[in-house]
């Protein structure tokens, strides 16, 4: 405050000088969201937006529109106006200097329903996306600087706030503001010297809480076998119960926070026993060794996470050899059912083709591997691109990992792969690439065999030798 009113007055003095450039003291000024959780009379998210005068900027958002019924605009002379947002956007009039409205967390008429993005939880431990709830600028420069706080609930925020709990972000990291935790308990999972911070959002009928971080970590660690290093110091996970289930993980998804956030469903009746099985929490955390693509291409990201999902868990020795290629031919199959006679490309462009688009994607990704091992005898790998592409930035376009893909390889390559795929029918390359391998399906499962390349399906699912570790 007293460096404020010092900035303001240095501001004025220069200002009467008019050869001298002046910053205008908003300037320096950030956005700021008071965000408090309470449960009375219902559990909610009171929030409050401190706009930097004069120039906020006039249309704002809920990038995920949707429970805000109403925003109340109050002016410097304390007047007040309501506002009612339309299609998630809120036209700020002139002069406005503070926001306010509140968040329906709960699922009670007017709640909104039980929603991962929206709200979803019981008691006082609640899951929500900022998208849902923060109403953001709906253009966002960047040099804007945003300062938020939380109060009334422990929150967990994809960000790490400062020593007096203040979290500074960037103008972006509104634009995706991840999955948030209000309340519940919280656990720990290390992978080498990066943390998983995690937010257990409700009660497990047969799980402790040490089990479930112990589930994650493990995940964690499998993700090292596909990159040398756990991709980020420090993310978040948060766990919410699904009641009446028994699967141990019933969902999940990764949002493209600044650093990525993720959240994961788990079946309220789930044992620690049955984590073995479990494919989705190292799913998504091997969504963190990709870039995330702009613009977004679901079939090599998800393409990418699959794949990698049944090589991590042979590697590691969660599942055997076998049962990696058993799961990797059943889902190719799966996708393969899902295209029909379709082409690779005709099947990626069907937005909720999902059989279609992971294995379309994880079957790519494994011809891709296959084929970058071959053209370097065995001296790179898809994992390369992944670390190449991590020295590149976090955002990569489909151009971009190509180029990646090529400078591995050492000469041309990804470009005449895809438009091969893509232009015939999906998995017309499947038998004859499984041939290879040495991989057969017969009626009673998977056998492998000694083929030419059984020796590369071998340094596929076994995982890195002590030589190439670094
Ligand atoms: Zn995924």
């Amino acid at each position: 405050m007293a460096a404020r009113a010092g900035l303001l007055w240095l501001v004025l003095t220069l200002g009467a000088c008019a050869s001298v450039p002046v910053t205008p003291p908003w300037e320096d000024l950030p956005l700021r969201y008071n965000v408090t959780y309470t449960h009375d009379p219902s559990p909610r998210l009171n929030v409050e937006v401190v706009l930097p005068p004069p120039l906020a900027p006039r249309l704002f958002l809920f990038r995920q529109p949707g429970r805000a019924s109403s925003v109340v605009a109050t002016f410097g002379n304390g007047s007040r106006v309501e506002l009612f947002p339309r299609n998630g956007q809120v036209s700020v009039p002139e002069g406005a200097r503070v926001l306010r409205y509140h968040h329906p967390l709960d699922s009670s008429p007017g709640g909104g329903g039980r929603h991962l993005f929206g709200g979803m939880g019981e008691g006082d431990a609640w899951h929500v996306a900022g998208k849902a709830y923060l109403l953001t600028p709906g253009r966002v420069t960047p040099d804007l600087r945003v300062e938020l706080t939380v109060s009334g609930a422990d929150a967990l925020l994809p960000w790490k706030p400062d020593a007096r709990g203040v979290y500074h972000l960037r103008g972006e990291d509104l634009i995706d503001a991840g999955f948030h935790a209000f309340g519940g308990r919280r656990c720990e999972a290390r992978v080498g010297a990066s943390v998983l911070e995690v937010a257990l959002l409700g009660r497990f009928t047969h799980l402790s809480d040490a089990e479930l971080c112990a589930w994650l970590e493990q995940a964690g660690r499998e993700v090292v076998t596909v990159r040398k290093a756990f991709p980020f110091p420090r993310v978040t996970v948060r766990i919410v119960p699904v009641p009446g289930d028994d699967a141990p993980g019933v969902f999940g998804m990764v949002q493209w926070s600044s650093p990525p956030s993720i959240s994961i469903l788990v079946g309220q009746d789930a044992t620690a026993a049955s984590f073995a099985k479990d494919w989705v929490a190292i799913h998504e955390l091997l969504h963190l060794t990709h870039p995330t693509l702009m613009p977004r291409v679901a079939w090599l990201t998800e393409g990418l996470a699959t794949y990698y999902t049944e090589l991590a868990r042979a590697r590691s020795g969660r599942q055997t050899s076998q049962r990696a290629w058993q799961e990797l031919t059943e889902g190719f199959a799966r996708g393969q059912a899902a295209a029909g006679s379709r082409t690779m490309e005709e099947v990626v462009a069907e937005e909720r083709n999902f059989q279609g688009i992971y294995w379309t994607g994880a079957f790519f990704a494994l011809h891709l591997d296959v084929e970058l091992r071959r053209v370097t005898h065995g001296r790179a790998r898809l994992e390369d691109v992944l670390e190449l592409l991590a020295t590149r930035g976090p955002t990569a376009s489909l151009e971009g990992f190509g180029a990646a893909v090529d400078t591995v390889a050492g000469q041309p390559l990804f470009d005449a792969l895809l438009a091969r795929h893509l232009q015939r029918p999906a998995f017309s390359e499947l038998a004859p690439l499984l041939e290879n391998l040495g991989v057969r399906i017969d009626p009673g499962g998977v056998k492998l065999h000694a083929a030419p390349g059984s020796g590369l399906r071998e340094a596929l699912d076994g995982g890195r030798t002590p030589d190439d570790a670094g």
